[in-house]
């Protein structure tokens, strides 16, 4: 009989938006659009970073990294951003992809906290996005997003925080 074998792995992830830096952001700073799950968000205040600050696929990345044991964001992303001048984050994604072995992604449950911009308009698109660079269906991915009723920097609008949880599974090896 087939049995399977279940992971479940956490990623997480935060970028201040260019307008709350600590000093003035430059005009191109400025006109960073706000990408979400390789989603553009229309008319929305970008997140200051060296990549293009997807914070959801950074959670993402991160949440394989869990699951694979093999860090991409940091030493392997920096290198790919700097030296090569890749700043897409789709492409900090498919590295870490390349990690998975037999393990097949199930289910991508992701919340984000921020006070702006309302998210709501866009969910289903974010959904829809992130499944086509995973391979899943978007029935498969759940997103949720909170204001922090102001509890927390993200909550008072100083940036994005996203948590995601990432369940696997692969054929039992046992
Ligand atoms: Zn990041």
């Amino acid at each position: 009989m087939l049995a399977f074998e279940y992971r479940s792995t956490i990623g997480q992830d935060s970028h201040r938006f260019v307008d709350r830096l600590n000093r003035p952001a430059t005009a191109e700073e400025l006109a960073r659009p706000l990408l979400l799950g390789g989603f553009v968000i229309p008319s929305a205040t970008g997140l200051a970073g060296n990549s293009d600050a997807d914070v959801i696929l950074h959670a993402l990345t991160n949440a394989v990294s869990g699951l694979t044991g093999v860090n991409i964001l940091g030493k392997i992303s920096d290198q790919m951003c700097l030296e090569q001048g890749i700043t897409d984050s789709r492409a900090y994604l498919e590295r870490a992809l390349q990690d998975l072995g037999d393990w097949h992604i199930t289910h991508l449950s992701l919340t984000i906290e921020g006070k702006r911009p309302h998210l709501s308009a866009w969910i289903d698109s974010i959904r829809e996005s992130i499944a086509q660079i995973i391979g899943i269906g978007p029935r498969d991915i759940g997103i949720t997003a909170t204001t922090g009723e102001g509890l927390t920097d993200f909550g008072r609008g100083d940036g994005l925080q996203v948590f995601c949880i990432l369940t696997a599974r692969r054929v039992d090896q046992t």
